[in-house]
């Protein structure tokens, strides 16, 4: 019988991933540059997040965005009218953003004159979790819409973020949302987590997002390399 040779893809592409992710972080290093990457469900409220983060930081701090999609710039040109730099990275039916696609965009900009990258990642709670982008934090948004199951359902990119941002609480009442509930399945996945409750649509919660945001790039930037 001949041998059979096994070959396990899967680990193979995500230690790769760890390896050149680690080296974004080094060449993002060199230009004090704080990279957030933000995750969500379709429909989650990234693009808003991220406008509503723009307007309140922009005077403050100069921001890029990568935004990934699967096939369309609109999100990318929301961005480019609030007068930010955007790389749209078009991933071609790709479900989530790894650290090949980042680094191409980070090549395309200015990183010299950036002090926050923000990345919006590909709508998807599954596998945008899996894959290291480089950034120095990762973020998400959880729509009281979504329901208040998604923890159970979804368990690996509530672990892996550093913060989650329930967004759409002026739906609190309308929506069967169990908010202790969310919060304690969260809590058991990651006790670390920052756990901010938010709506794009009314303001509530966003200057709590962006305190901090504002407070992870300054102790970032404040670090001696
Ligand atoms: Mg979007
Ligand atoms: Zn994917």
């Amino acid at each position: 019988m001949a041998d059979i040779r096994l070959i396990e893809i899967k680990e193979d592409i995500l230690s790769d991933n760890k390896n050149l992710a680690d080296e974004i972080r080094d060449m993002l290093r060199v230009h004090n540059v704080f990279m957030l990457n933000l995750m969500a469900s379709p429909g989650g409220g990234k693009t808003s997040l991220i406008v509503n983060t723009i307007r309140r930081m922009k005077d403050t701090c100069r921001i890029g965005v990568i935004e990934g999609d699967i096939d369309s710039m609109v999100d990318a040109e929301k961005v480019v009218q609030e007068g930010i730099p955007a790389v749209q990275l078009k991933t071609g039916g790709f479900c989530h953003l790894d650290a090949t696609m980042i680094k191409m965009a980070l090549d395309e900009m200015d990183l010299k004159n950036l002090d926050l990258v923000i990345i919006e990642n590909i709508g998807n709670l599954v596998c945008p979790a899996e894959f290291d982008t480089g950034a120095h934090k990762n973020a998400m948004i959880l729509s009281v819409p979504e329901g208040d199951d998604k923890p159970l359902k979804y368990p690996l990119i509530f672990s892996v973020c550093d913060i989650l941002v329930v967004n759409k609480i002026d739906y609190l009442g309308v929506a069967d949302f169990d908010m202790s509930a969310m919060k304690e399945r969260v809590i058991t996945l990651n006790p670390g987590i920052t756990i901010i409750e938010a709506s794009c649509k009314t303001g509530e919660g966003i200057e709590k997002w962006t305190h901090w945001l504002a407070d992870e790039m300054n102790a970032y930037q404040r670090a001696v390399t």
